[in-house]
């Protein structure tokens, strides 16, 4: 995505973003991130986009795609590198493809960052083999029962113990889609069911 803007700042007017909608939905959409107070000229300038103007947009390209039906999946997320698995959730409630076997890990450093509450909500209510499992690794509540710190290979097996048996997508910022590749080749993940989604203009650990 281009947006024009006499005096970008030194990272530029383009960017890339994941299509968050489904192709059974009639409008494309795209979910990000606002950080105040330090974000780019780019996000100011998309932010304050009104009905009617223009931008310029590109694609789609890549390859991050659901597997065949019979593959059992892993999504692991950072934060807003849910994107992808937003655009698969909506697709598999529009389409009634409510069978799969999907093990979500999504690292959030705080559930009020959390992109897709409400889509995985219905997903886990439609699915029965759907089940998302949060991370906090910061702002975690006094009560909290579940995950916290980071993903790594231990909470990967508790989790997931037939990792090796399953498509792995993982999506986020480039520090930890690196990082998770590493992990899951430790744990004996064969490399070719292993697929990336690299988001690098974010550099969180998550
Ligand atoms: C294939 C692909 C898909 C992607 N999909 C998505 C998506 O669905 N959603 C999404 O949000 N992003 C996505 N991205 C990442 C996206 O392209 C941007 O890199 C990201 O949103 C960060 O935007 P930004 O650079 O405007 O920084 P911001 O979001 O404004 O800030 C990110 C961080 O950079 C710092 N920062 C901001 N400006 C500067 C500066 N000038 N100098 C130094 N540090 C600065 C901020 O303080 C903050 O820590 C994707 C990237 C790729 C390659």
């Amino acid at each position: 995505m281009v947006i024009t803007d006499p005096n970008p700042d030194e990272r530029g007017t383009e960017r890339w973003f994941t299509i968050s909608s489904s192709p059974t939905q009639n409008d494309i959409q795209i979910t990000t991130r606002l950080i105040e107070p330090k974000h780019s000229e780019f996000k100011k300038d998309l932010f304050h986009l009104k009905p009617g103007d223009s931008i310029e947009i590109e694609g789609p390209e890549g390859k991050f795609l659901l597997p065949d039906k019979a593959e059992k999946i892993v999504w692991i997320a950072g934060g807003i590198g849910a994107t992808p698995f937003i655009a698969q959730m909506q697709y598999l409630l529009d389409s009634k493809d409510q069978q799969r076997d999907i093990i979500f890990l999504h690292g959030l450093r705080s559930l009020d960052e959390d992109p897709c509450k409400d889509i995985v909500q219905q997903c886990e209510e439609a699915m029965p083999n759907f089940k998302r499992i949060i991370i906090l690794s910061q702002d975690t509540p006094s009560d909290w029962q579940g995950e916290h710190g980071y993903i790594d290979d231990k909470l990967i097996q508790k989790n997931v113990p037939d990792s090796s048996k399953r498509q792995i997508y993982v999506s986020g910022p480039e520090p930890m889609v690196d990082a998770m590749k590493d992990i899951l080749l430790s744990i004996q993940v064969d490399e070719k069911n292993i697929h990336q989604d690299w988001f690098p203009g974010y550099k969180e650990k998550y």
